[in-house]
């Protein structure tokens, strides 16, 4: 078991409500951007004397821009729907983690300056000064939501805790306190395409080094194609999918199964980044340049359709933005959706009987599978209600045997967030991700226990970044945390492929 130097929850046999530890977690704080990071997305490098005044100017324009958060500040009935719901709460027992408090630390600066009991009765209103000391908790507490919407599912006015939270990060970016891990990353996909910072000449190394190893594997020359003009098809994908486990292992499936389909398809390395941290701070012009790179890669490919890899926040951006952001896609085929997810791509695929599987090459594993929450809450899949939950238990249950799922309320539109997504997989919120991962932790435990499970699939990478990197603290394997498309990559026998006497015979020979 990981060793940590904080206290790592129990998991007990019910997720219990815990009793609070108010300012629990005040300790903990990301790390804040320099001024060259903030300045490379438009906003000042750090905050200036007047930040209050501009801190209240960027909130009245917002409140005028987005609607919703007027709504949200103004609905609130205080009945308490919420508390229980977020699982950084549930791991941290820190109140201002329950989503009505996380709210309202934009809520009484809002009472306080837009409206009229705040302007002239704050302490009767609950409202606020923003001071620097509530400058503080917003910097901290907003950087312990991670987006997911859980919360929003039970409030009986659907207020959406996310996108308060996404308001609040804009707020303080627009004033010039940028936190690290995301402006950072903003900054590399604007400067190189992705967020590793890979070069294309790296990248293109590294898609030769894929081929070769599943050509070594299978005998067929499989190709992971890099900046093809003239390719019917675009894959944009995480970066992640370019080098580790089990990420990579996805990226090998999705061209395996196209190489089975017989399309023709490409990657950018212009657009070699599927993720768009932009929506994580709220920015929808950070968002919309992000965008726009797979826009240029598609014109400048002349492709006719573009899919998406197995990215959680990238689908919510693709599904809910794209047409917004970098549209109108008028010049793609109208016969496939804009943008379509691998994982449709690969179940039409298997409906149509393309592919030749073989369930029991995964017979050595008992799956389970995790819900992303950006693609569980922000997105649908496919043409069908629920696609997105549908399909890709669909894709598992035709590459595998043996598949349970994890308890109703954990998943699904239910699911618990893999404690390290909007921008928290940084290794200074690690005390964070590791408390926050302790409801699917516990819902993982119970399904190993009582189905014999024996690992867990998902399809966005910051889960599987976050769960490889959290779950030894728990007492699992990181090597339990799977691609869906690795599973579809062990199950699919290509067209010519190596048999596994053959491959027996070769070794004999070797040997
Ligand atoms: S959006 Fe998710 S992380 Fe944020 S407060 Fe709601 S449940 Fe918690
Ligand atoms: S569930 Fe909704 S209305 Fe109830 S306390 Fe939470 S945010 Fe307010």
């Amino acid at each position: 078991m990981a060793k940590a130097n904080f206290e790592v929850p129990e998991l007990k046999e019910h997720l219990e409500v815990p009793k609070i530890e108010p300012g629990a977690m005040a300790h903990l704080e990301t790390f804040k951007a320099k001024p060259e990071f903030n300045e490379a997305l438009g906003f000042p490098g750090e905050l200036s004397e007047n930040w209050q005044e501009q801190a209240i100017d960027a909130m009245g324009d917002m409140l005028k821009k987005y609607r919703s958060l007027q709504v949200y500040m103004d609905s609130c009935v205080k009945c308490g729907a919420c508390t229980d719901k977020c699982h950084y709460y549930l791991g941290t027992k820190d109140p201002k983690n329950m989503p009505v408090a996380r709210q309202d630390l934009m809520r009484k600066v809002y009472r306080r300056y837009f409206t009229f009991g705040g302007k002239f009765f704050p302490k009767l209103v609950g409202a606020t000064d923003f001071t620097q000391e509530v400058l503080d908790d917003w910097y901290n507490y907003y950087h312990q939501c991670s987006q997911c919407r859980r919360c929003s599912v039970f409030c009986p006015y659907g207020i959406d805790t996310a996108e308060i939270s996404m308001a609040a990060r804009e707020i303080m970016d627009r004033i010039g306190l940028g936190d690290k891990y995301s402006n950072e990353i903003i900054g590399k996909v604007f400067r190189i395409g992705n967020n590793l910072g890979l070069p294309g000449p790296a990248l293109e190394d590294t898609l030769e080094g894929l081929e070769e190893d599943v050509f070594d594997e299978t005998g067929v020359e499989v190709k992971y194609p890099l900046d093809v003009k003239g390719a019917d098809i675009l894959l944009v994908t995480p970066s992640a999918d370019f080098f580790a486990e089990p990420h990579v292992d996805g990226l090998i499936g999705y061209g395996k199964v196209f190489h089975e389909a017989g399309v023709s398809w490409t990657m950018s390395s212009h657009a070699s980044e599927a993720a768009n941290f932009g929506m994580f701070i709220g920015s929808y012009e950070n968002m919309r340049k992000i965008s726009q790179r797979v826009r240029k890669a598609a014109l400048d490919l002349g492709v006719k359709r573009i899919i998406f890899g197995e990215c959680g926040h990238a689908w919510r951006v693709a599904y809910a933005f794209l047409n917004t952001l970098a549209g109108p896609w008028d010049f793609l085929d109208p016969d496939y959706p804009v943008p379509q997810h691998i994982l449709e791509f690969t179940l039409g695929e298997i409906e149509k009987g393309t592919l030749n599987i073989d369930k029991s090459q995964n017979d050595d594993m008992v799956l389970t599978f995790h819900d992303s929450c950006n693609v569980a809450r922000a997105t649908r899949m496919g043409d069908k209600p629920g696609g997105q939950f549908e399909i890709p238990r669909a894709v598992i249950k035709a590459v595998c045997n043996n598949y349970v799922d994890m308890p109703e309320d954990t998943i699904r539109e239910a699911t618990f967030c893999c404690g390290g997504g909007g921008g928290l997989l940084t290794d200074d919120l690690m005390e964070l991700r590791v408390k926050g991962a302790m409801p699917r932790m516990k819902a993982l435990k119970s399904v190993t226990e009582e189905y014999g499970v024996t690992h867990m699939a998902a399809i966005c990478a910051i889960c599987k970044s976050q769960f490889t990197k959290v779950i030894p603290y728990y007492g699992f394997d990181m090597d339990q945390i799977v691609s869906v498309h690795q599973l579809v990559s062990n199950a699919l026998i290509l067209k010519g492929q190596n048999s596994e006497d053959e491959d027996d015979e070769s070794e004999e020979d070797a040997a």
